[in-house]
C-alpha cells in the first residue's frame, strides 16, 4: 500500500545508518547534545548505539526532564550534517529511503537558522541546498517531495526574528511547478497566538508560498488549554493557512472542524508523536473522527527518529488496533495526503495515476 508523509521533520528522519555515515566522513567521535553535553556511552558512528539512545528518550518523556532530554538530543543528527552538500544529500537520501518504503510523496520540514550551528553558511545558501535535494530526488529518480522551510514560534519575532527571514526564503526559492512550503513550529503555542506573525509572513502569503502551522498539540482533552482550537482558527483566517500540524485539539470544537472542512483546510496527524510526548493516548488520538467527518486528515510520523515507526506505514501498523482502523482507512489517508499535499496541479496528478495505478494493480 502505498503512503504519504506531510509531516516530517527533516533531521529527526534520519536514519541511524545515515547519521553514522555522516558522522564517520567528519571523524565525530563523540555524540553531544544539542546543548553541547556529551552523551555518555553513544558512539555516533554505531547505528545500534544510535537507536539504543533514542530509545532512552522516547522510553523517558514521563520523566520531569524528559522535553528538555528530548529537544537536546536533534544535537546527534545536527552534528554530522556539516556542508551544504551533507544537506542536499541527506535530503535526497531521505527522500529515496521513504519512497523505497511505499511514500508516493514526503515532505521534509527544518529551520534553515538550525543548520548553521554546524555549517557556516548564510541561511539562503542552506535553504537552496535543501530545496535542491528534493529537486535531484525528482529528477534522477522520479521521487516527489516537498521541503517546507520553519522557523520557531519563540524565535520569529523581535530583533533578529527569523520568521520574516524564512519567509523571504521560502517566497525567493518557491515556485508555483514546484512549491517550496512554510512551517510555523515552536512552543508553547498559547504565548504565540498565529496573529503576531501575519506581517511577517506577507510576503510568503502574496507569493504564493503555502503554509502550514504546528497547532493544537500541545495541549489535554477535555478543553486543550494551552492549544486551544481558536488559536487553529486564527492561523486559518489570519495567516491563510492551508493545513495544520497535528491539530489534535479540533476534537474539542465542532465550529473548528466545521471550518476546516469546508475550506479545505488540511490536518497532519502524528498520533505515535502525541502518545510519546503525553500529550493524547493513541486510543483517544480524533484521527478517525476527523476520517468520519470528511476532514483532509493524513498520517506522519513528526520525529521518527525519537517515536520509533520510521515509515507512515508503520506508524499506521502501530495506530491500526487501539483507534479500529482497517486497510481502507490506511486509502483513505493515502487519498488525503496527496490531495493537501504542497505539490502543482500537475505534479499532484501524477501521485492520483500512481496511488490509483498501485491500488489496481
Ligand atoms: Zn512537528
Amino acid at each position: 500500500m502505498l503512503t504519504v508523509e506531510l509531516h516530517r521533520h527533516f533531521e529527526a528522519g534520519l536514519r541511524p545508518e545515515t547519521i553514522a555515515r555522516f558522522a564517520a566522513r567528519h571523524h565525530v567521535t563523540e555524540a553531544r547534545t544539542r546543548s553541547g553535553q556529551t552523551i555518555p556511552g553513544v558512539d555516533p558512528q554505531v547505528p545500534d548505539s544510535i537507536r539504543e539512545y533514542y530509545r532512552t528518550i522516547a522510553a523517558g518523556f514521563t520523566s520531569p526532564d524528559g522535553f528538555t532530554r528530548f529537544a537536546d538530543s536533534f544535537g546527534l543528527p545536527l552534528s554530522v550534517l556539516q556542508s551544504l552538500d551533507d544537506l542536499e544529500e541527506a535530503v535526497f537520501d531521505q527522500l529515496i529511503e521513504c519512497a523505497a518504503r511505499g511514500s508516493v510523496h514526503t515532505e521534509l520540514r527544518g529551520s534553515p537558522f538550525t543548520y548553521r550551528e554546524h555549517i557556516d553558511a548564510p541561511v539562503a545558501e542552506i535553504a537552496a541546498a535543501l530545496v535542491r535535494g528534493v529537486d535531484r530526488a525528482w529528477t534522477e529518480r522520479g521521487v516527489s517531495g516537498t521541503f517546507l522551510l520553519a522557523f520557531s514560534r519563540q524565535k520569529g519575532l523581535g530583533e533578529g526574528g527569523q520568521a520574516a527571514c524564512v519567509a523571504a526564503l521560502a517566497a525567493g526559492l518557491h515556485r508555483p511547478d514546484r512549491p517550496v512550503g512554510l512551517d510555523i513550529a515552536g512552543f508553547p503555542e498559547s504565548a504565540y497566538p498565529p496573529r503576531l506573525f501575519e506581517d511577517a509572513l506577507r510576503p510568503a502569503r502574496e507569493a504564493g508560498v503555502p503554509l502550514t502551522v504546528h497547532g493544537g498539540e500541545q495541549g489535554r482533552a477535555p478543553e486543550f488549554v494551552d492549544a486551544p482550537p481558536e488559536l487553529i482558527v486564527e492561523a486559518v483566517e489570519r495567516l491563510g493557512a492551508r493545513r495544520i500540524g497535528h491539530g489534535t485539539s479540533l476534537a474539542a470544537s465542532a465550529t473548528a472542524r466545521s471550518l476546516l472542512r469546508d475550506r479545505g483546510v488540511a490536518i497532519e496527524c502524528c498520533p505515535v508523536s502525541n502518545a510519546c510526548m503525553g500529550f493524547t493516548a493513541i486510543a483517544s488520538h480524533p484521527l478517525p473522527l476527523f476520517l468520519r467527518e470528511g476532514l483532509l486528515a493524513s498520517l506522519a510520523t513528526d520525529d521518527p527518529l525519537m517515536f520509533g515507526p520510521f515509515t507512515v506505514a508503520e506508524t499506521f501498523d502501530a495506530i491500526a488496533g487501539p483507534l479500529h482502523l482497517d486497510a481502507g482507512a490506511l486509502l483513505h489517508l493515502t487519498h488525503n495526503g496527496i490531495e493537501s499535499a504542497f505539490v502543482s496541479d500537475a505534479r499532484r496528478s501524477i501521485l492520483r495515476k500512481r496511488l490509483e495505478e498501485a491500488t489496481c494493480g
